[in-house]
């Protein structure tokens, strides 16, 4: 049984004495909102990401809607996303009037399926949406829940997120020239995803928007941020716009320059703006963020290791060409191995003193979308299939080796506890 002190959490934010030197110096500036600090931080993150365009916001939420907004995505639109991800992907389709469509994942990427986003495109320019729909779900090429969507609505086909799950790449050379084929916009949520590449091409650089969150428990933290890269500087003008109430940059110049108190409001806008506090700490992450993804690729080659012959898992796997960012390590239990069920394996990790999580619990599965879509179980198979086993583990840059070796051997322990 753990005492409590030793406990390892799940998760934990890793900063330098470095960090809160430039948190100190931000705050002496008495510069504290968007300033120096975030423009310095929007063009080193530009450079990372290989994008043209970095604007910095206050959360990836609001990347994702800034984006979905300035690309013209509005109400009664169809955007695609993923059954598999965090709420936050599909309530930005909502602030947007339009309709999330909800798409099954492959097996073992854990990412949307491509074939199943093609057919579903190619479902909303038929004549006949709801035979299409039928037909696809019973030759098993839709899953039940997009097949019923599809047939009941009526709208274009505006958007696809695919969202780049635990930092795994999704099948972007797919989902592109599909998506384009359709005039649907491609916005990523790269919330898992800030070191990940796709083979060559750096995520950041692929989509026509993606977005980046700097959220507390993520692989570069700013306790609350985000950012959107994109190679188009009128997209990248409208989300910074949109992001300051939708003053116009030209208006600030012109009349702040002067010394005048005028502004110009020349649209709805928001207030996602990120401060030069929350920037700074961004700064010291991303210079240490190759040496932090080093760390986590050794914790990654210890877990992998210590669970190679414990029949009860199944690691995750890492069989793409290109950078997988490990934001998670999401192993999955194999029932016909084990005598306990998920529910019970993670009462024995906290006896034992480590805390994990469980990502995700599909969309379709929450109350909300049940009542205001009609989704409900069995309408993703896959998603449900990987979630009902899914645990992940502590994976951070501070966890020690100690602490690494006590989580392979609590694991190792409860499997042979319970093996079947
Ligand atoms: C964390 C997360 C978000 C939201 O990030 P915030 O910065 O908290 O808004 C979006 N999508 C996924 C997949 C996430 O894990």
């Amino acid at each position: 049984m753990s005492t409590g002190d030793d406990f390892i959490p799940f998760c934990k934010p890793s900063f330098e004495e470095e960090d809160i030197d430039a948190l100190v110096r931000t705050i002496r500036s008495g510069w504290w909102t968007s300033g120096p600090r975030v423009s310095e931080f929007e063009e080193a993150f530009a450079a990372y990401a290989e994008s043209r365009h970095a604007v910095a916001v206050s959360s990836c939420t609001a990347a994702l809607h800034l984006s979905l907004e300035s690309l013209g995505v509005s109400s009664g639109d169809l955007v695609f996303l993923p059954a598999y991800t965090f709420a936050a992907t599909a309530e930005v389709i909502l602030y947007s009037g339009a309709v999330p469509v909800f798409l099954d994942i492959e097996r073992d990427s854990m990412n949307l399926d491509p074939a199943q986003l093609a057919r579903a495109l190619e479902i909303t320019v038929s004549e006949d949406r709801v035979g299409a729909a039928r037909d696809a779900e019973a030759e098993g090429l839709l899953a039940p829940g997009t097949a019923r969507v599809l047939s009941r609505s009526e709208g274009r086909a505006a958007a696809v997120i695919p969202v780049h799950l635990a930092g795994m790449a999704c099948e972007m050379d797919s989902i592109l020239p599909v998506a384009r084929r359709h005039q649907a916009a491609v916005v990523e949520d790269a919330a898992h995803a800030v070191e990940t590449r796709y083979r060559q091409r750096k995520v950041g650089s692929i989509g026509d928007a993606t977005a980046f969150s700097f959220y507390a428990t993520k692989n570069l933290t700013t306790g609350e941020g985000g950012m959107v890269t994109t190679d188009d500087s009128d997209l990248a003008e409208r989300v910074r716009r949109l992001s300051l109430h939708g003053i116009s940059k030209d208006a600030w110049n012109r009349y702040t320059a002067s010394g005048s108190w005028r502004y110009e409001v020349v649209e709805r806008g928001f207030k996602y703006n990120m401060s030069d506090i929350a920037a700074s700490l961004g700064l010291g992450q991303l210079q240490r963020i190759e040496a932090t993804a080093e760390r986590r690729r050794e914790i990654v080659r210890r877990y992998t290791a210590a669970f190679s012959d414990v029949a009860a898992i199944e690691c995750p796997r890492d069989d793409q060409s290109g950078v997988h960012a490990w934001h998670l390590y999401v192993v999955r239990l194999r029932p016909e191995n084990l005598s306990i069920d998920r529910a019970e394996f993670i009462e024995r990790m906290r006896e034992r003193g480590i805390g994990t999580s469980v990502h995700f619990m599909p969309l379709h599965l929450h109350r909300f979308y049940a009542e205001e879509f009609g989704y409900g179980e069995g309408d993703f198979p896959v998603a449900e299939g990987v979630y009902s086993r899914a645990v992940s583990l502590p994976l951070y840059p501070h966890l020690t080796d100690a602490e690494v070796g006590r989580v392979c051997s609590a694991v190792r322990e409860i499997c042979a506890e319970h093996r079947t």
